[in-house]
């Protein structure tokens, strides 16, 4: 697509000046230049890919006001958050603020002081009938898959949006989300009302989100897991995803009794208990948060290393962007899947009381498929979403350690056996009990300890027996009779293997990590042996938190990992240094960047203050961003004299021009017409009203301006 070479210039200034970004991501500017030039948009990103600059950046280029519409407000406050902590104006309406405060905002927008304007589907459609009265830039749906039922979230309300076209003719709309089967894209087109939009469909690939899945791991060996998790990245945060209200309050409390910082988040919360757990996430003042399918969506919380899912899913496009949560910064983080028999059988009874049993069948199917594969992870996740690749990913559990096979002929002989030998009376559990030749009283009472499979699998642990079991009823050995308590039955299949007639091959049981042998793997590297960038890393982080904890913002507000870890990278010296830092914008830099700068010093071993005002540059670069003289003297530690030198050095190289920013026309009067009158004894008289510094200034100005009135001659 051909692109506009003058637009792309302007919007990649914005990017850098408000964002500290150099470059886009691909596809981003595409969209911008669509949407600038009046077109609708469909953007298909996943979590992460950056589709909130998409919106953004038009927003900025164009006249009026963008309006975003936004299904949860918590994501709505961080985008806030995140916007003005760049400068940029942008403001939410919302029922989470006093009604006062909405109107406000709204009037706000009326008189054109917010460029992005953050409002609730419901709202939206209260207030669309007034939006008349305001210049209108552009309308952003984002989690724009809830208008479609075909979507694993539908919010009816979100129907209505089509009364945006209607209401706002010849505004763009444009449609974001990171739900990407082609059924929710043609639905979410069609009942918009978009036209002939611009599609994007980015990849979904996050290649920096490693994948595993474990089999069966034992409450305890869960509960370790993710401790050890915690522990691994003590200044990060992760989730950890549960089934079912009470399953992610008993994790929570199990993981609080073994001293990890963790909350509790789920739908049966109150709010206010919802909005605490949230905001205790979100600051970073718990590491963990035990939660259901009700937390997270659009969670901008860049530092989330790790999500474990300590139940199954119940279908990859959930799963996908449940983990798709972690590492948006770009930097590695890590997916564990945790799955059970229990899991299944609690899926597959929710997909029977469902509306859309066979499609849902069909994707919990799909699901398992993931869970139990033993080739590489990510090819099934992204062929899930038509994304073919030829190669391995490298960065999944069946990459780094490829499954070992065996013949599992005997096993399933015996498995089979057992079964049968109830008459196909019992469950998972008990078979394997019979098997381990468990003399429990149930087995007793049923007599199952007398029978010939009794214990003939004595040599294979419990754990090994369950995966083993699970993978037979995979591969179609047996049957689940879900309306019967969930018995086994064997298939016609399963026949043919106890009679001989075919083998059965079955994948090497692995067992989960546990605390022990993660430790001796995966324990982070003492301090001695880290690298200096790490090192330095890890203060910048500590500063970080102090001036969140100041500003009572989530750290990643301040920088995103990334930036930091960049920052490290280029140890910046001067402000200057700190706007060529990935991710440091304008205004940042320069309310940030000296507390930054001087722990970089400090572990360069080198004063904090020392040589930290002498920069010229420095200080034009602060003007220019608006700050005043006092700000300026503060930033660098320097007297408002030496501030005033430089700028009347700055104003003798033309390099600054807006005098009126440094000086009042009335001063600026009163000086001059002193200089003039009385040019050698100007300074006397002068020095009782204004500082000598400031005269200075005065006579670089006229002097600056009798330079032009050469030139012009
Ligand atoms: P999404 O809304 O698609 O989940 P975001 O818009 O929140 O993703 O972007 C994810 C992260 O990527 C953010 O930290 C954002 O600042 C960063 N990002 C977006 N675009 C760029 C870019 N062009 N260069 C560098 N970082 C970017
Ligand atoms: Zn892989």
């Amino acid at each position: 697509m051909k692109t506009n070479p003058v637009l792309e210039e302007r919007a990649l200034a914005l990017l850098a000046r408000f964002y500290g970004y150099r470059s886009f991501r691909a596809g981003q500017f595409e969209i911008i230049d669509a949407v600038c030039s009046g077109r609708d948009a469909v953007v298909l990103m996943p979590t992460g890919g950056g589709k909130s600059l998409c919106y953004q950046l038009p927003a900025m280029l164009m006249d009026g006001c963008a309006i975003v519409v936004s299904p949860l407000i918590a994501l709505m406050q961080d985008q806030v958050q995140g916007l003005v902590s760049n400068g940029i104006p942008a403001a939410g309406v919302h029922s989470n603020q006093p009604e006062d405060y909405n109107r406000r905002v709204l009037d706000a927008a009326f008189s054109g002081k917010i460029k992005l304007l953050y409002i609730s589907p419901e709202r939206l459609l209260t207030e669309i009938d007034t939006f008349g009265r305001l210049k209108v830039s552009l309308v952003a749906v984002d989690e724009a898959h809830c208008i479609s039922q075909w979507g694993h979230d539908f919010r009816p309300v979100y129907t209505d949006l089509a009364r945006i076209k209607e209401q706002l003719p010849g505004v763009p709309v444009m449609a974001l989300t990171a739900t990407a089967d082609r059924l929710t894209r043609d639905d979410i087109i069609a009942q918009l009302r978009l036209s002939a939009p611009y599609c994007f469909l980015g990849s979904f690939d996050r290649p920096n989100i490693s994948l595993k899945a474990y089999s069966n791991p034992g409450k305890k060996e869960r509960l370790r897991f993710i401790m050890n998790m915690e522990r691994k990245y003590p200044q990060d945060s992760g989730v950890v995803y549960c089934l079912s209200r009470k399953g992610a309050e008993d994790t929570n409390e199990a993981l609080k009794a073994l001293g990890v910082r963790t909350v509790c988040y789920h739908a049966g919360m109150t709010p206010a208990a919802r909005d605490a757990a949230m905001q205790d996430f979100l600051s970073g003042r718990v590491n963990v948060v035990c939660a259901t399918i009700a937390f997270g969506m659009g969670i901008d919380k860049s530092n989330i290393r790790w999500v474990i899912h300590n139940n199954l899913p119940g279908n990859i496009e959930s799963y996908y962007q449940e983990i798709g949560r972690a590492g948006r910064d770009g930097m590695p983080a890590e997916a564990v899947l945790f799955y059970s028999y229990g899991d299944l059988i609690t899926r597959r009874s929710f997909v029977d009381e469902s509306g859309q049993k066979a499609i849902n069948k069909e994707k919990l199917d799909r699901m398992l498929a993931y869970a139990e594969a033993r080739v590489c992870r990510r090819r099934i996740l992204l062929s899930y979403f038509s994304e073919e690749r030829a190669c391995d990913c490298g960065n999944c559990d069946n990459c780094t350690n490829p499954p070992k096979r065996f013949d599992g002929t005997i096993e399933a002989q015996k498995a089979l056996s057992a079964v049968l030998r109830t008459r196909e009376a019992i469950g998972l559990y008990t078979t394997v009990n019979i098997l381990r030749g468990a003399l429990r009283a149930d087995i007793r009472r049923e007599g199952y300890d007398r029978l010939p499979t009794f214990g003939v699998g004595s040599e294979i642990p419990q754990d090994e027996w369950v995966d083993y079991i699970n993978q037979m009823v995979q591969l179609g050995v047996f049957e689940i009779a879900y309306d019967k308590g969930n018995r086994l039955k064997a298939t016609p299949y399963g026949m043919k293997i106890l009679r001989g007639q075919e083998k059965l091959v079955l994948s090497e049981y692995v067992p989960p990590e546990t605390a022990k042998n993660a430790k001796s793997k995966k324990a982070p590297a003492p301090a001695v042996s880290q690298n200096p960038e790490e090192q330095l890393f890890g203060y910048l982080k500590t500063v970080r938190s102090d001036i969140a904890r100041m500003e009572n913002v989530p750290p990643y507000i301040i920088f995103t990992d990334a930036t930091l870890m960049d920052m490290a990278k280029r140890q910046p010296a001067t402000i200057d240094d700190m706007l060529q830092v990935s991710g440091v914008g304008e205004k940042k830099a320069v309310k940030y960047g000296r507390r930054f700068i001087r722990e970089v010093r400090k572990f360069q071993g080198l004063s904090a203050s020392e040589g930290a005002g002498t920069s010229l540059k420095e200080t034009l670069i602060l003007f220019n961003a608006g700050c005043t003289v006092q700000e300026i003297a503060d930033t660098k530690n320097i007297k408002p004299d030496t501030v005033y030198s430089h700028f009347a050095q700055l104003i003798d190289r033309d390099l600054i021009t807006a005098y009126h920013a440094i000086i009042s026309a009335d001063d600026f009067k009163t000086i001059s017409s002193e200089i003039s009158s009385n040019p050698t004894g100007y300074n006397d008289v002068l020095k009782e009203r204004y500082r000598i510094s400031v005269v200075t200034v005065v006579r670089s100005i006229l002097a600056a301006i009798e330079r032009k009135r050469e030139q012009m001659k």
